[in-house]
């Protein structure tokens, strides 16, 4: 499977539609939950006309930060916008920057059929955003550097099986145990539903 895009649009078109119910996936731009995808979002924003939104309301012992972060998806480019009138517009950028960053954004391509009890989902490695201006240009220009793929995963009963294509490995977590099953890892498009499930509960039944 294709591991980095150049692109925004390129992650999301890395799959049309769920493997086991074959409706569209829908793109969402949430922050990162644990590999488990067990704490609650902080957001979850869908794609509008070919961008993606992103409040920020960040506040630290040391600053407080309101922005809306803009993401084009072809283009990569991160425009700020500042709800309040901002007395130090450049500063306000970079803090800005920093507080989208502490909210680990992610893109998930996830089944929208909630009659699919897969609950099929891929998600991108956490965006890095990165300056692009020229050095002599005081006013950052923000992008988003390429897109990395991460994790896909859905549900069986009790089980959540999950491919990292990062490390390359699937990982079947149980309900009754912390430590997942680590095997090699499993294209789970290459292969049939059927197999691909009995394969899963192969490994399931003897470890
Ligand atoms: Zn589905």
């Amino acid at each position: 499977m294709q591991k980095y895009f150049h692109s925004v649009r390129s992650f999301i078109n890395l799959r049309d539609d769920c493997l086991f119910c074959k409706v569209h996936l829908v793109a969402n731009i949430t922050n990162f939950t644990g590999i488990k995808n067990d704490e609650w979002p902080i957001f979850n924003s869908p794609l509008k006309s070919d961008q993606f939104n992103i409040v920020i309301n960040h506040t630290t012992s040391s600053y407080d930060i309101k922005a809306n972060a803009n993401i084009n998806i072809d283009t990569g480019e991160v425009i700020f916008e500042f709800p309040n009138h901002s007395l130090m517009p450049n500063v306000d950028q970079y803090m800005s920057r920093g507080a989208l960053a502490d909210l680990k954004p992610c893109i998930e391509l996830t089944c929208p059929n909630k009659k699919c009890k897969y609950n099929y989902c891929i998600s991108s490695y956490i965006l890095d955003v990165h300056n692009i201006a020229h050095e002599n240009q005081i006013t950052p220009k923000w992008k988003v550097s390429q897109v990395r793929l991460f994790l896909e995963d859905f549900e069986i009963k009790n089980h959540f099986i999950q491919n990292d294509w990062i490390r390359e490995e699937t990982h079947i977590f149980s309900d009754d145990s912390e430590t997942p099953i680590i095997i090699p890892i499993i294209d789970f498009a290459d292969i049939e539903e059927e197999s691909l499930l009995s394969r899963i509960s192969t490994y399931i039944t003897f470890n």
